[in-house]
């Protein structure tokens, strides 16, 4: 038995092609405890990442990837869903540790490239104590400035679907993958329909149903969010839980 601490802990497999390698306290604490959900997807010549943490511990994913036997050097690209900084603060270490590309939403492209902490909502967070005192964004190049519409990651179509309400920019992926319909929705909605709107001087609940409904009508089975639990089927009962608080005029029950 390895030294407490020094232990190599594998991703956490969660289908054939879809692995988790990276995760913080509102997860599975796999990485930094500040970190989002960060997946792997393999696309068969190469793999993507869905996001990239918040950055103080970006070796972590290399490390966790490796635990689990998957080459960190096979990663093309990393995709981030939206411009907060526990999504896309991790990018620029990565992407020149792991030597990919990133792909980032294209109206805060911007942002990501100035490591704006006052357009991320960092500077605000980090006042509220929601990140340490000493975290900064990390500026980080953006390859590819993501559209809605469809793309290519080695032999995987994505379908990128603009998802606001979380945030303006979100987006979110879905990918047909290992006989399911996966869905990588980052923030926009959690397990058991939770949102996170409460505090965000730019989330929109209207646009956030609406974002929801349009999930909803591809039929996802798996529901990959951002942070909490994952949903490995009946994906579409989560999504109808947040529809029907909408409907009914309330907003949905926070993730924390
Ligand atoms: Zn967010």
């Amino acid at each position: 038995m390895s030294r407490r601490g020094t232990s190599i802990v594998p991703s956490l497999r969660l289908s054939r092609s879809i692995c988790l390698v990276g995760s913080g306290r509102l997860g599975f604490e796999l990485s930094d405890p500040y970190d989002c959900h960060v997946y792997a997807l393999d696309c068969g010549s190469s793999t993507l990442l869905v996001d990239a943490g918040c950055g103080r511990a970006p070796e972590r994913v290399a490390e966790l990837m490796a635990g689990d036997g998957l080459d960190p050097g096979a990663v093309e690209q990393i995709v981030l869903t939206h411009a907060h900084a526990d999504h896309i603060g991790g990018a620029e270490a990565l992407a020149r540790k792991l030597g990919a590309e990133v792909w980032a939403p294209a109206p805060s492209a911007a942002t990501i490239e100035r490591g704006d902490e006052v357009a991320t909502g960092l500077a605000e967070a980090r006042e509220r104590g929601v990140y340490p005192a000493d975290y900064r964004l990390a500026a980080c190049r953006v390859d590819r400035r993501l559209e809605p519409g469809r793309a290519k990651a080695g032999g995987v179509a994505l379908t990128v679907l603009a998802t606001p309400g979380h945030a303006p920019d979100h987006l979110a992926l879905v990918v047909d993958v290992d006989g399911v319909r996966a869905a990588f929705c980052a923030d926009l909605v959690f397990a058991r329909g939770r949102v996170v709107l409460a505090g965000l001087a730019a989330a929109d609940d209207a646009a956030c149903a609406r974002s929801i409904r349009a999930l909803a009508e591809l039929e996802p089975d798996v529901l990959l969010p951002g942070h909490g639990e994952v949903v490995m089927q009946r994906a579409g009962e989560h999504l109808a839980t947040a529809l029907q608080a909408f409907d009914a005029g309330r907003r949905p029950p926070s993730l924390i």
